[in-house]
């Protein structure tokens, strides 16, 4: 059975105070949650070493939000899987549809990103997802395709045994348009039966989150359903009593 996980995602927000009050937060309610539900908070790298020392001994797990494809050299102002490992994160957000359209990632460039993440013993959580254009065409799936095939094509299937997916709607991140839960469910149940065309063993394991203006009032019904392990959450997971709140819905809704 996939356990539901709340992931956060702080993007480019947070100061040494507002880090430490919301890890401090989210600590004790991963605690709290124990083995009913994951929870993970993806934090700006200058901050990921503040993480650690304040997420210590507890059952929060956190990560990056990107990461570079090499693992040292001359590449300034990138930071390595390598050195986000050495911080204890456990995860690596690559493909967030802000890197994808602000910095111009293409998947090709996304799959190298997953590769060297999982290469390095961090746990790739790969955003994917449509623009408000190609939902209206009717593309969301082919575009989900592509950006999962390029990471099937470079790292194979078996790379998903060990990844998270993370289904966002660009017309849903930051906008409070959230996708209903039958949107929502709908494709997430389609990107698991084309992962099942590959492997059905990795198509059932692997947890698909879902992202997109996600609150303390939406999760619930997004949770409930099937193929929804959880969520990526941004604006919600910089206030402490929303992302708690999410925390003790997955907690409720354990599978
Ligand atoms: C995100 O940053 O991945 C996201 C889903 O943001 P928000 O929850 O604010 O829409």
């Amino acid at each position: 059975m996939r356990k539901l996980l709340v992931m956060g995602n702080w993007k480019l927000n947070g100061t040494k105070e507002t880090v430490s009050e919301l890890i401090k937060a989210f600590a004790a309610a991963a605690d709290k949650a124990g083995s009913k539900a994951e929870v993970a908070i993806c934090a700006p790298a200058i901050f990921i070493g503040q993480v650690e020392a304040l997420a210590k001994g507890s059952r929060l797990n956190y990560g990056s939000e990107d990461c570079d494809i090499h693992t040292k050299g001359a590449f300034t102002g990138e930071n390595s899987p390598a050195m986000i490992k050495e911080f204890g994160c456990k995860y690596a957000i690559v493909g967030h549809s802000e890197r994808r359209g602000y910095h111009k990632e293409s998947s090709g460039y996304v799959a190298e990103k997953f590769k060297a993440a999982q290469d390095n013993g961090l746990v790739p959580v790969l955003c994917i997802g449509e623009s408000e254009a190609d939902f209206d065409a009717g593309r969301t799936m082919d575009v989900c395709k592509e950006e999962l095939k390029a990471v099937i094509d470079l790292c194979g299937i078996k790379a998903f045994e060990n990844a998270v997916i993370a289904y966002e709607p660009i017309w849903a991140i930051g906008t409070g348009k959230t996708a209903t839960p039958e949107i929502a469910e709908g494709v997430h149940s389609k990107i698991r039966a084309y992962l099942k065309t590959f492997d059905a063993a990795v198509a059932d394991k692997v947890q698909i989150l879902y992202g997109g203006s996600c609150n303390a009032k939406t999760a619930p019904e997004l949770f409930k359903q099937p193929d929804i392990d959880g969520g990526l959450i941004g604006g919600a997971s910089l206030k402490v009593p929303d992302f708690t709140s999410i925390i003790e819905t997955a907690v409720s809704l354990s599978k």
